[in-house]
């Protein structure tokens, strides 16, 4: 239990014993409904048929959402990244979820992220500009500077985020008003 426990993420080996040691003390029902949030929680996770967004149905909110559909999308690594941006208020177009990033050293290629829906997306939906907002470090870099080199000669305006977000850093852990100064200092590549 402790080593299941261990593999879940900031859960170190001890503070996994002591999770295992509460386990093993709860009532048998406690443990089974414990059991059963998780198993249900994790099947009823679906993706944006468009988007790649965590969605409750086919389509996730934003992109059922008619008032966002204004030419911007988005394109960010995961789910997360997507939270973390609607936490900022400001934002008010489109997501690409690619649910990845190009990493040539783990067999990571265009082929294995969701770049293909991406490129359908441009003609389907009159797209004007793609805001590159992937992770400020070498393999969300490689990412937007690939993905600009393959949709600028689409005709789409590619922008990237700025680096407000530090070199290196998450999406996901930057505050609210870093992430919205990156966004609104976005320039074009
Ligand atoms: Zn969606």
């Amino acid at each position: 239990m402790a080593a299941q426990l261990n593999r879940l993420p900031g859960i170190g080996k001890k503070t996994a014993q002591r999770l295992a040691y509460h386990v093993a003390s709860m009532p048998l029902e406690d443990v089974r409904a414990l059991s059963v949030a998780l198993w249900e929680g994790r099947k009823a996770i679906r993706f944006c048929n468009t988007c790649g967004n965590y969605a409750a149905g086919d389509t996730c909110a934003i992109c059922a959402d008619s008032a966002r559909h204004n030419g911007q999308i988005c394109v960010v690594r995961d789910a997360r990244d997507v939270a973390a941006i609607e936490r900022m208020h400001e934002y008010s177009g489109l997501y690409h979820v690619l649910q990845g990033t190009l990493s040539p050293m783990n067999g990571i290629g265009p082929e294995q992220l969701r770049i293909r829906e991406l490129v359908a997306r441009l003609s389907a939906e009159n797209v004007q500009e793609v805001i590159l907002a992937t992770n400020p470090d070498v393999e969300g870099e490689a990412t937007a500077s690939y993905l600009a080199r393959l949709l600028k000669p689409m005709g789409v305006r590619c922008t990237r985020i700025a680096h407000g977000v530090p070199v290196g850093g998450d999406l996901e852990y930057t505050d609210e008003v870093t992430l919205l100064k990156a966004m609104e200092g976005r320039r074009e590549i």
